[in-house]
């Protein structure tokens, strides 16, 4: 499988690597910067240069039959060829948004189940800072949209750090943060798992990639508050330029 950099180290942008295949659907590589889509955060984009061409890459996703990270080139872009060494970079302002909307999305949770008591039902992000998470609330409405955009800004700008680690599987399964965020759920064949504290706001098991400390999220606005059904409460949040 290939060597999945970013999983360690959010913060780089760009590494050495070797063409492990070359797909009808996507380039594997031994070793990757590059984010494949999932958890709700999108793919990272960016480029492969090698000795004498390079490519666009437009998506990163896991392969539906063996889990293998692909990286999908731009239509008609040259390819790299099996075994060639290449340099991987990634759209790395992209990627950073999806960092910092990534982070705000977790201490949303952990603000609305502290404040609330209630349990996060999905949640998706996209390119551009923008972000929805749902709850388990009988009701929502716009002052509750406040109280939550105040409490989470608080805590953001609090700059509390933001820890990632991989907990063995047995450990992980006693954790009561971990046993509420659903672990559970968790394919068997993974372990460890991998943990994404932000220190006493929220702690899950999640594959994601985080900024370092809350600070560094800025502000978060929450945008919308709608119903999407009974005991599914709907909010929007948009990170403020910085
Ligand atoms: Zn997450």
């Amino acid at each position: 499988m290939t060597d999945d950099l970013c999983a360690h180290d959010a913060y780089l942008t760009t590494c050495d690597a070797t063409v492990a295949e070359v797909r009808d659907d996507g380039i594997v590589l031994d070793r990757t910067v590059f984010y494949a889509r999932g958890g709700g955060q999108p793919g990272d984009m960016g480029a492969l240069r090698w000795d004498g061409g390079s490519c666009v890459i437009v998506d990163t996703v896991k392969s539906r039959d063996d889990g293998e990270t692909l990286h999908v080139p731009g239509p008609g872009a040259d390819l790299p060829a099996v075994d060639s060494a290449l340099t991987a970079e990634i759209d790395w302002d992209r990627r950073h948004l999806h960092m910092r909307t990534h982070t705000a999305l977790h201490a949303l949770s952990g603000v609305v189940f502290t404040g609330w008591g209630a349990k996060v039902t999905g949640g998706n992000m996209d390119s551009s800072g923008t972000a929805r998470m749902d709850f388990e609330l009988d009701g929502i409405t716009q002052e509750f949209g406040r109280e939550v955009e105040e409490r989470l800004n608080t805590r953001l700008a609090e700059d509390v750090p933001v820890h990632v680690s991989f907990l063995p599987r047995d450990e992980a399964f006693v954790d009561p943060d971990l046993i509420r965020t659903k672990v559970s759920l968790i394919p068997d064949h993974v372990d460890p798992i991998r943990v994404i504290d932000i220190e006493g706001i929220d702690k899950q098991a999640d594959g994601g990639t985080h900024v370092r400390s809350t600070s560094e999220v800025g502000r978060v606005r929450v945008v919308k508050t709608e119903s999407k059904g009974k005991a599914n409460k709907r909010m929007r949040i948009a990170l403020e330029t910085r």
